[in-house]
């Protein structure tokens, strides 16, 4: 069979025998391993593209795991939120998902087989009494670790408490000196002493596998390469390097990325905003936009440059290029990412995504009768607000008047623009003139409002501005004579008088 040698940083190369299909060319195989505890998070949807960048840029498999085994933790409709999420965002995934579930007979035998090797041990210490000395290490104010207490268990022992049908856990066997070390891709040489570590759980009593084990199992089986995942598991490594040692097997590359932090440089949580991708989805942000936005957490792509299209990044993305230091998770950013995205989206596509954030706002479908809504006018109107909108939540919320008639106006917008009490009349009279307007367009509309300011002696500004509120509520809005186009005649001239009795009503 034919090998490939790869190159896993300095010191790490070795033998992999390629992948089946054709297409991989590189023998690198990476995987995004989630636990469906929660939904898919915004640092978890770093990760999952990291690696798929990763694989996408040297033609390697970018393999979707799922880390199920906490029965109670666990949901199968989180698992499929994470599936939704990945798809949305389009990390498409070469093998899996691999559900850890459904391979607990696999966890159990590769605990047994490092017990027979001597690497690992039955541990008959009950959560009581493993609780009770924890408690009195706090009280000596002593860093707590498992004692050992079962280590030096004769095997005839082990055996007599197996047969009494003690329940046991298996525990890894940690070197009791000397260290372990290992060359990360993004922070460099980490070193650990033995002595640090203790005797970690790998299999529970109840033969549920620890994270540990079922990670290096499956690491092992699906023959990962490179292991990148959040800085946060750094210190688990060293403890996964000895299993791997003690199984005689290949040890992958490690690549762990920078925390995301808020803006208040604490860790990113929901106090800083939402954090799960399917609420970024829900606000109207394009999957583009958030990639975009994610893949600069913690890389910086050739030429600083911020807008990046996929392509590019596939094609620049270097895990040596990753950066240690924590990113910083700013929302305004994101703002400004997403406007950039929206703005630039053709109208082909924009017009399906304002379709289902306006269906999903209940502004019904296009059937309407609302002249806005009818396929010419509506692609008009799209394009009109494109430039302005920065999320898909924009078409419903600040631009809702382009939709329905059941809008609100801004109260800021009425305080700052429907002060002058000359308006109620002007903005009547605006409207019949504009009923004789002809053609209703840009030019003869403009025409009308500017001679009838000049006529009442009013500035064409103090009617431009409070037409603006009437039409749309809002004081900030695209030119008023487009807008009057997108509207429709007879739209507009409702509006007028609909705003004028309001400001006679006394606002009400
Ligand atoms: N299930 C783990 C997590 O969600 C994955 C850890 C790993 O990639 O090794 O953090």
């Amino acid at each position: 069979m034919m090998v490939l040698l790869v190159q896993r940083g300095p010191r790490l190369n070795r033998l992999i025998a390629p992948s089946p299909s054709s297409r991989i060319m590189s023998g690198v195989r990476v995987r995004f391993a989630p636990s469906p505890t929660g939904y898919l998070h915004v640092g978890g949807a770093r990760t999952a593209l990291y690696n798929w960048l990763f694989a996408r840029h040297v033609g390697g498999v970018f393999i979707l795991r799922i880390e199920d085994t906490d029965m109670d933790r666990s949901k199968p409709e989180l698992t499929t939120a994470i599936l939704e999420s990945l798809e949305w965002l389009g990390l498409t995934w070469d093998e899996g998902p691999v559900y850890q579930s459904q391979r607990l007979a696999r966890y159990r035998e590769m605990a047994l087989n490092l017990e027979r090797s001597g690497h690992a041990y039955p541990c008959f210490c009950t959560p009581e009494e493993l609780q009770a000395k924890r408690a009195q290490a706090e009280a000596e104010r002593r860093a707590w670790k498992y004692d050992g207490a079962c280590r030096a268990l004769s095997a005839a022992e082990r055996e007599r408490r197996r047969a009494e049908g003690r329940p046991s856990a298996i525990r890894f066997r940690v070197p009791d000196s000397g260290q372990t070390s290992f060359e990360d891709q993004v922070f460099g040489h980490i070193e650990v002493q033995h002595r640090d570590l203790e005797d970690f759980v790998l299999l529970r009593s109840d033969g549920h596998p620890t994270y540990h084990l079922g990670v290096v199992a499956d690491d092992l089986d699906l023959r990962v390469t490179h292991v990148i995942r959040g800085a946060d598991h750094i210190s688990n490594t060293p403890k996964q390097i000895l299993m791997y040692r003690a199984l005689e097997a290949p040890v992958p590359a490690f690549a762990h990325l920078p925390l995301i932090l808020g803006p208040d440089k604490q860790r990113l949580s929901k106090r800083h905003g939402a954090t799960s991708v399917g609420a970024y989805r829900e606000q109207g942000v394009l999957p583009e936009a958030l990639v975009n936005f994610l893949v600069l957490l913690g890389w910086t792509p050739p030429g600083q440059k911020e807008i990046v299209p996929r392509e590019e990044m596939i094609r620049d993305f270097e895990l040596t290029a990753v950066s240690k230091s924590n990113a910083v998770f700013d929302l305004e950013k994101l703002a400004w990412m997403n406007s950039e995205y929206v703005r630039n989206l053709p109208a082909e596509q924009l017009r399906p995504l304002v379709e289902r954030e306006l269906t999903k706002a209940g502004l019904g479908a296009r059937d309407s009768g609302f002249a806005p809504r009818q396929e010419e006018r509506f692609k008009q109107t799209v394009l009109l607000l494109q430039s302005r909108a920065r999320t898909l939540q924009d078409f419903s919320g600040a631009f809702r008047a382009f939709f329905t008639d059941e809008f609100t106006y801004d109260p800021e917008a009425e305080k700052k623009f429907w002060k002058d009490a000359a308006l109620p009349a002007l903005i009547d009279a605006l409207a019949e003139r504009l009923a004789a307007t002809e053609p209703f367009d840009v030019a003869a509309t403009e025409k009308t409002l500017r001679s009838l300011a000049e006529e009442k002696g009013v500035k064409a500004g103090l009617l431009i501005n409070a037409a603006r509120v009437a039409l749309t509520g809002q004081a900030v809005a695209p030119g008023l004579f487009e807008v009057m186009l997108a509207l429709g005649r007879d739209r507009v001239i409702s509006r007028l008088h609909r705003a004028a009795a309001h400001l006679r009503a006394g606002g009400k």
